[in-house]
């Protein structure tokens, strides 16, 4: 039977068994500070069993997508070196909430695995509890008598059924809640040779790599108070898991998960990338085994989690991630001899096998392809680093033991595990202390935990059938009570969590941050310091408890919501902007709303250009001015939704009713808050564009008044550097009541100002001026201002052209008087204070109309720059055959320039006004 066969199959059982059949959670959890990652199929139901939540189905069955490898299960070592044991792995589930009981979770099991699967019954063991004196706990005799009744009636014997500890068969969800004994299913799938020479019953529960649990039932009748003891829950439950790829390998016929369909793709294709061959051994020191093995598994546990959104990272869940992965990276480098990438290339492999049951992996391929390759560059130059610095410790090393601090710094720093190490180690024949090792990890283990830790006593339940609800979509302020409290330490402080029948507190959730605000109870504030989810429950931190917490208050919000809005709804404006400009490739991969700004991280592959980000600006900008209202589907069916086009997520969590925020065409599933109309963002500016990681970008941006005061900044700036003493009063109070009325103005600004450079040197009038209409243009400033500005330029130009006119004959009359005469020529030569070039022109041609028989050289500095000007009269020009052009392309060499022109008139630039003088006088030479 094919996997994929097989889960079907079980889902269909239980589905005939009136199981409502639901979709699995996302691996990566985020609404529960106990808890990273989903390490079993109870965990999106934690709220029921804990009647925190209503409950909607009394039967259910899934496959639920887990991972463990963190906390209470971790079974990270495991893998690899065993066939039965993954980092990520399918659990089977059926659940009973208050419904059935062991009896037909018992039978059911039974009638699964016998007769539709069709195991040998022969291979069959169950294991239940045996009871614990100091839990006060007796052995489980309904259980027993129940396997008991089966294999009597299928004339088996009793001693398959045996007896475990509490270690072994009774579930606890964690340090206090609901918890009860179990009954496991194990198979043994050994030859009879074997089976012949040990008998099954002594190998359940001995870590046979061949006799292994495929299944537990759990029977949870009891909850564990913090002081240990145990009460007897209202109504009972059963949830039960089954290893999905361990079902796989006992109906494929196998003896090991790596085996099966699930996993044999993946190997094939890393023996074709590595040239090595999977020798199908159990022995674990065939290490190259070992290495494909752990690859196969590893990468599996990482896209899926980069598909449920989880990126490798330097903290928390995303550290875990890359912890694996780079796992996976050091085994292909140590025994595969994989120098370069490749892993990232088993991604395809995975996508096209699991890509049916799981769109996820399809629709991200490229992202996830991209993540994993960049990790892998980035670790193998690292690992390169460590064996560096391994070899040189080597090298002056006093004798041939390996520091445990040392190795542990390679363990800390360069992600080297203790095996790699001692493996080098060995390899030049070196010890590794490992002692000393271990204390070095312990120490910071205890460090970690020291600094995680958080110690919660048990709630104290005021008012025992008040279920809280939230109403913070309507309100700010809310008339309530307490329905539950505790105390919790966390990081040595020591906080209270209040539970509210009634809270307008919004809970950190899908980027948005959790409102503050305080409890007032007539005689004394109560400081709310955060809300946030703990599954479906809205805790509200306070550092004390109010002194009359049995009777009603009122709570009241009071951070600024209603910017906070404004960024969560231009966040999803932004988001349908750069599907529309960028493509329908950008996902959403993490954001974070509060009342300063919106920060966005979204999945794309190149950096952003200024015209694109123009354009989104743009495109959130128009509509916010198009009045886009609010339209709040509170409780709409997924299905609804679904059919409407809403944007869902990968890695999150649905529930079968949705709240759906639509602006006209953007339709997105949030539980936010958000505007009651698209116009009261006011404005929309990008700040920052960047990348976070290998194929993510980031993009940072305000609204509102947070956009105004960023604007007015710029145009302080401005101000400051062009218009002081410059700009007419009149401007400068349109700018000064631009600035006032910033927030009705700003929403004709859209453009980016964000490289304005008004320091350039030299900066004349003129040039002040026109750099400040450009900047203003850029800014988008008032029309009004601009063209103020525009008449003070032509005022400036028209001022300067009449002052030089009149500069132009006062030197014309000065230069009348200062006729020479040399060798019969008339000479002028001088070197003149007129800044404008038509000028000076103009100036040349009347002299030269006035004076016959000129010979005229003028000098000048025009724009800071030399110009020189040289007429010859036309009569001097034939017979003394004197070229002004030819003369002028001499002399101007003086002034490090060149020109040219006609035999009587000639002009030219140049570089050096220092030369003027100089030119003036080579130009003379050729009369003299
Ligand atoms: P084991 O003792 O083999 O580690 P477990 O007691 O940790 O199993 P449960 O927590 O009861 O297992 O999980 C239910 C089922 O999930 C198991 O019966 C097994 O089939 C499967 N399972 C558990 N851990 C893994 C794993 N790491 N990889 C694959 N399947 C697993
Ligand atoms: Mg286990």
């Amino acid at each position: 039977m094919k996997s994929a066969q097989i889960r079907q199959t079980f889902l269909d059982f239980f589905k005939e068994k009136q199981h409502e059949v639901v979709s699995s959670a996302p691996m990566v959890i985020k609404n529960d500070p106990t808890l990273m990652f989903t390490n079993a199929g109870m965990n999106q139901f934690k709220d029921l069993f804990l009647g925190n939540s209503e409950i909607k189905y009394a039967r259910i069955a899934d496959s639920q997508k887990c991972l463990r490898v963190s906390g209470k299960h971790n079974d990270l070592e495991e893998v690899g070196v065993d066939t039965y044991h993954h980092t990520m792995f399918e659990m089977l589930g059926n659940w009973s909430f208050g419904n059935y009981f062991k009896k037909e979770a018992i039978e059911w099991a039974w009638e699964l695995l016998v007769d539709v699967y069709k195991i040998d019954k022969d291979r069959l063991y169950f294991t239940v509890f045996e009871g614990d004196e100091q839990d006060g706990t007796e052995m489980d005799e309904d259980a027993y008598n129940l396997w008991k009744a089966i294999l009597e009636k299928n004339n088996l014997p009793l001693y398959k059924i045996l007896k475990a500890n509490k270690k072994d068969n009774f579930w606890e969800m964690g340090d206090t809640g609901p918890c009860g004994p179990c009954s496991e299913i194990h198979v043994d799938l050994r030859n009879d040779d074997e089976i012949a020479k040990i008998p099954g019953r002594e190998l359940v529960n001995a870590d046979h790599p061949q006799v292994v649990e495929i299944w537990n039932l759990v029977f949870m009748e009891f909850n564990r108070m913090a002081n240990g003891e145990l009460k007897s829950l209202p109504a009972k439950h059963v949830d039960t898991g089954m290893g999905f790829e361990r079902l796989a390998m006992v109906l494929q016929g196998k003896q090991s998960n790596y085996d099966t369909d699930v996993f044999m793709p993946t190997i094939d294709k890393i023996s074709q990338l590595t040239g090595v061959k999977y020798q199908n051994t159990l022995d674990v020191s065939v290490k190259t085994d070992v290495a494909i093995r752990v690859i196969a598994d590893h990468v599996r546990a990482v896209t899926f989690s980069i598909a449920d959104g989880q990126l490798p990272s330097n903290t928390g869940a995303g550290y875990v991630i890359r912890r694996i992965l780079r796992r996976a990276i050091r085994y292909g480098y140590s025994f595969l001899d994989q120098k370069e990438p490749f892993i990232n290339e088993l991604v395809s492999v995975l996508a096209k096998q699991m890509g049916e049951a799981f769109p996820e992996l399809l629709a991200q391929q490229e992202l996830i392809t991209k993540v994993i390759r960049e990790e892998e560059d980035s670790f193998l130059r690292t690992l390169e680093k460590g064996i560096h610095r391994f070899e040189n410790y080597l090298a002056t090393a006093n004798d041939k033991t390996v520091d445990g601090e040392f190795a542990f710094e390679l363990y800390d720093t360069f992600g080297f595990p203790i095996d790699l190490t001692e493996l080098m180690a060995t390899e030049n024949n070196f010890d590794v202390d490992m002692p000393g090792f271990i204390v070095a990890l312990d120490k910071q283990k205890e460090r970690s935990r020291a600094a995680g830790k958080i110690e919660a006593d048990d709630w104290v339940v005021l008012r025992e059938d008040d279920v809280e609800e939230f109403i913070g979509y309507d309100y700010t302020e809310a008339d309530t009570y307490l329905t539950k409290y505790r105390r919790i330490v966390a990081k040595g402080e020591e906080f209270y969590q209040l539970v509210f029948r009634l809270t307008p507190f919004y809970p950190e959730g899908g980027g948005q941050v959790g409102d503050t605000g305080y409890i007032d109870n007539g005689f004394e504030k109560v400081e709310i310091l955060d809300t946030k989810k703990e599954n479906n429950l809205i805790i509200h931190f306070v550092k004390e408890l109010p002194k009359d917490y049995y009777t009603k208050f009122k709570i009241v919000v009071s951070n600024d919501r209603n910017l906070t809005a404004c960024n969560h709804s231009a966040t999803h404006l932004m988001h349908q902007a750069l599907r529309e400009i960028l493509g329908t490739h950008v996902e959403q991969k993490g954001s974070l709303v509060n009342a300063e700004y919106l920060r966005f991280d979204f999945s794309h592959f190149e950096k952003l250009n200024d015209e694109q980000l123009q354009q989104i600006e743009d495109f959130v900008n128009e509509k916010i001015q198009a009045n886009i209202p609010l339209n709040e589907h509170r409780e709409i069916p997924i299905t609804k939704a679904e059919e409407a086009g809403a944007m869902m997520l990968f890695g999150e969590k649905y529930g079968d009713v949705v709240r759906m925020i639509e602006f006209g065409d953007s339709k997105e599933l949030c539980g936010g808050i958000h505007v009651d109309n698209t116009s009261e963002i006011k404005l929309f500016k990008i700040k920052s564009e960047g990348s976070v990681a290998a194929g993510i970008r980031r993009i940072e941006a305000l609204t509102n008044i947070g956009a105004g005061n960023w604007l007015k900044e710029k145009v302080d700036i401005i101000a400051e550097n062009n218009l002081t003493g410059l700009i007419p009063l009149e401007i400068k109070n349109q700018v000064e009541e631009f600035k006032n009325n910033l927030m009705d103005e700003c929403l004709k600004v859209s453009n980016d100002c964000k490289d304005i450079d008004l320091k350039s040197p030299g900066v004349s009038q003129l040039d002040a001026i026109t750099n400040a209409i450009n900047e203003f243009t850029k800014i988008k400033l008032p029309q009004n201002i601009i063209e103020g500005l525009n008449t003070k330029k032509k005022e400036i130009l028209k001022a300067a052209e009449e002052g030089n006119k009149e500069k132009a004959s006062q030197i014309k009359d000065e230069l009348l008087g200062k006729v020479e005469v040399v060798n019969g020529v008339n000479v002028i030569a001088q070197k003149i204070d007129l800044d404008d070039s038509a000028a000076i022109k103009d100036l040349a041609f009347q002299l030269k109309g006035q004076i016959d028989n000129l010979f005229m050289v003028l000098g000048a500095e025009v724009n800071g720059k030399p110009n020189l000007t040289i007429v010859v009269s036309e009569e001097l020009s034939k017979t003394k055959n004197l070229h002004a052009g030819n003369i002028i392309r001499e002399a101007a060499k003086e002034m490090r320039g060149g020109g040219g022109g006609q035999p009587f008139y000639a002009t030219a630039g140049g570089s050096n006004v220092e030369g003027i003088q100089a030119a003036i006088a080579k130009a003379l030479s050729f009369i003299a």
